[in-house]
């Protein structure tokens, strides 16, 4: 089935084939809709930019009806571009949303506890989500280009491996809208920190890096099934109109969120 649009009002989220309806919730959100009317418009779900707080409140109310999930059971971290993951705990419920989250630094959440959703956000960094449908394990990942380069990823994988049994062919994985290798542009240094391989080098001297893929093998070195990773394939620049990006809108742009829970299992 793929990466596929699920509508609800005016908001849109992107789902994948491959996190099933009946055992996660999960979407990662775009700019459309919500009620943010300032600096930043939209549907925007980052307390930490330039945003009315009652907004990004109300965008959040609008977001846990949409998919079913509750907000003093949904974790938020502050992430930093570390490739830091944290093993949510019940303790943490509501973090972040419905009380000060001291979960800092962290740029990934892990958790096997039902209808507990992990939450990260972007504006151009790769948003990915991770579910092991054995071991019943979520992850939602922060990756911008420094966590890619940290191969944050990979540290994702190693927690749910170590920490909760999982095994890597048992993991799918959502890879969410992000820059693109047409629009993520890096200076002449770009090859101390890429694999030429994920570079194409401009005339310029500067380069163009390809931190989708980049990131699908991280997973796939990490032990994941190629079927069983999802690239959307959507460039946040490219559709500006659609996402927040920071490199288009800078001060102006807001966060997309990336969500995911567990259902409780039905036998
Ligand atoms: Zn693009």
């Amino acid at each position: 089935m793929g990466i596929y649009e699920y509508k609800c009002g005016d908001r849109h989220y992107l789902k994948s084939g491959l996190l099933p309806e009946n055992e996660v919730v999960h979407g990662f959100t775009s700019a459309q809709g919500g009620v943010s009317r300032g600096r930043i418009c939209g549907f925007n779900l980052g307390f930490r930019v330039h945003d009315d707080e009652c907004a990004v409140r109300e965008n959040y109310r609008l977001l846990a009806e949409d998919l079913g999930i509750s907000l003093d059971r949904t974790v938020l971290a502050k992430q930093t571009h570390t490739k830091n993951i944290r093993i949510v705990t019940e303790a943490d419920a509501g973090k972040g949303i419905v009380r000060d989250s001291d979960i800092e630094d962290t740029d990934g959440l892990v958790c096997n506890i039902e209808n507990m959703a992990l939450v990260v956000f972007s504006a151009d960094c790769i948003p990915i989500l991770l579910y092991d449908r054995e071991r019943r394990v979520i992850a939602a990942v922060h990756s911008g280009w420094r966590g890619t380069v940290q191969r944050i990823g990979a540290a994702a994988v190693e927690v749910m491996e170590k920490e909760f049994g999982s095994r890597p062919s048992d993991i799918a994985a959502a890879i969410g809208p992000g820059i693109g290798p047409c629009c993520f542009e890096f200076g002449s240094d770009a090859p101390e920190y890429f694999d030429r391989k994920y570079l194409t080098e401009r005339e310029d001297g500067k380069f163009l890096a390809d931190i989708w893929r980049m990131n699908r093998d991280i997973l796939i070195q990490s032990g994941l099934e190629p079927q069983n990773i999802d690239l959307s394939g959507v460039c946040t620049v490219c559709n500006s109109d659609k996402y927040y990006s920071y490199r288009t809108h800078k001060d102006r742009t807001g966060r997309q969120a990336a969500v995911i829970m567990l259902r409780v299992r039905e036998f």
